[in-house]
């Protein structure tokens, strides 16, 4: 049996991001950036105003209240042919460039018009500078703005947009089978017969990877028998990452590793040193990835959160895959049995800068409900017997830590 953090380490071995595709810059959101991004322009192209008001040269206005003469007006959208002198200044709007010799932006509400014509009231001094935003200060032309591995945030499509990448190119998604397996197993629109429960997990992992935004399709419920599973599973492997879920146990029908070997999978591990979850099953082909999960409802879950969102997020080509793991404090006492890793279902909250968690009661790894309250797992090391309350503890945040 090997470690939580060894059989992470061979699954994101084994995980390598995908081919790039170009898309349009309409449809990036929620992609992954697939190259580094270089400006081709400096941003803002000039020294922009960031007020409607007066350009001005700040060393006239150093005496103010004073009264200067307004030579034009500079709305955005035109470049300005003028030049300030001594004692003169101009109508500038938000967005325009500084016209010659103006250092800086009085905005309107500290001026007044002058007691003649085109001579203004300028009320306060200001610094050299004060708002102006110099000519290439958010970006250089010809630097790098973006990292290839970025998550495509809306804020990253208008970066996209400004640079001027109207055709981008982004890591394909990975396609994913979802196969549940179990003689036991009917599809949620029919009742269950007596010895019968409804397939849970193909909807649970679906779900999952929905969140991630990757298409992915459910391949059935394989009976236990090898020749079912065998012809599921051939489905299943022409997917860059095939789901099981059940049959992976001691039990007598528990027929998928079997089936792994008849089909020369390279089997990496098939015993984690975790709670829930034991036995997890990561295997390799050459066209890709095969996790089989337990099938209990919260045991196939949480694997799927501790090793298969990270696998699939690096084959997404995200720069970040790794699982969001903080520390937290414990708000009820929690005691351990597991002599493995255990990744207990927990509700997590953020206050006054710190995280507090609190266990879940929970029926077992077959408790779907008590896991639909989770947002977090609380982390307890094997060796640990109790956290006491108000002690410190390690949790990984759950995909929907912020939606719960
Ligand atoms: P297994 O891993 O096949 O031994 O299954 C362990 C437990 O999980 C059994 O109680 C199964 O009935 C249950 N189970 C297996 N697959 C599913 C599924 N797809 N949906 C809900 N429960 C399941
Ligand atoms: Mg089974």
């Amino acid at each position: 049996m090997i470690s939580v953090d060894k059989a992470l380490q061979i699954v994101l071995d084994q995980s390598v991001h995908l081919q790039t595709e170009t898309i349009a810059l309409e449809n990036v959101n929620g992609r992954v950036l697939g190259e580094n991004i270089i400006s081709d322009i400096d941003m803002p192209p000039f020294a922009r105003s960031m007020m409607d008001g007066f350009a001005v040269r700040s060393a006239d206005v150093a005496d103010a209240p004073t009264v200067l003469k307004n030579i034009g007006f500079i709305p955005a959208g035109t470049f300005p042919g003028l030049h300030l002198h001594e004692g003169e200044i101009a109508k500038i709007m938000t967005g325009a460039p500084l016209p010659e010799g103006a250092d800086s932006v009085r905005e309107i509400e500290k001026t007044k018009p002058g007691c003649k014509a085109s001579f203004i009231k300028i009320l306060e001094p200001l610094l050299p500078g004060m708002h102006v935003v110099p000519k290439g200060a958010e970006i250089e032309n010809g630097k790098q703005v973006l990292e290839a591995g970025l998550f495509i945030t809306p804020a990253i499509a208008g970066v996209l947009a400004t640079v001027g990448i109207t055709e981008v190119c982004v890591f394909k998604k990975p396609t994913v089978s979802i196969l549940s397996t179990g003689d036991e197993l009917v599809s949620p629109a029919e009742i269950p017969g007596p010895g019968q429960i409804r397939d849970s997990n193909s909807y649970t992992l679906l779900a999952h990877c929905q969140c991630l935004g990757i298409r992915c399709e459910k391949i059935g419920i394989a009976k236990d028998q090898r020749n079912h599973l065998q012809q599921h599973i051939a489905r299943g492997l022409e997917s860059d990452v095939l789901l099981i879920s059940g049959g992976v146990s001691m039990g007598d029908l528990d027929f998928v590793k079997d089936v792994f070997e008849s089909f020369h999978l390279k089997i990496w591990f098939s015993k984690v040193a975790i709670k829930p979850g034991k036995p997890t099953i990561f295997a390799t082909h050459p066209k890709g990835l095969v996790f089989g999960l337990p099938g209990n409802p919260v045991s196939g879950a949480t694997v799927f959160e501790v090793f298969v969102r990270p696998a699939l997020r690096k084959i997404s080509g995200f720069k970040n895959f790794g699982n969001f793991i903080v520390e937290s404090t414990i708000i009820d006492k929690f005691s351990n049995k597991s002599s493995r890793t255990n990744y207990h279902p927990a509700f997590t909250f953020y206050e006054r800068g710190e995280f507090f968690t609190r266990p879940i009661q929970t029926k077992g790894s077959g408790d779907i409900t008590s896991y639909s309250k989770l947002n977090s797992f609380l982390i307890c090391p094997a060796a640990t017997t109790v956290l006491e309350k108000g002690g410190r503890c390690k949790i990984q945040l759950s995909q929907n830590f912020d939606l719960i």
